[in-house]
């Protein structure tokens, strides 16, 4: 399943989530309130918005 990705609320890196999601699934879902940790060790809360697929 491809992954979704995230750009770092502190220092703009994409990276990814960690978390692979069928994309039908993904419309559907309720994503809400994780936290993820970018390369550069920013802990930051995302919600469903803030996740995107790279193609
Ligand atoms: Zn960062």
């Amino acid at each position: 399943m491809p992954m979704l990705y995230l750009k770092c609320k502190t220092c703009q890196t994409e990276f990814p989530s960690g978390m692979e999601f069928d994309k039908k699934a993904f419309e559907t879902s309720k994503i809400t309130g994780n936290y993820h940790i970018c390369p550069d060790g920013h802990s930051n809360q995302y919600e469903k918005e803030d996740y995107f697929f790279k193609e």
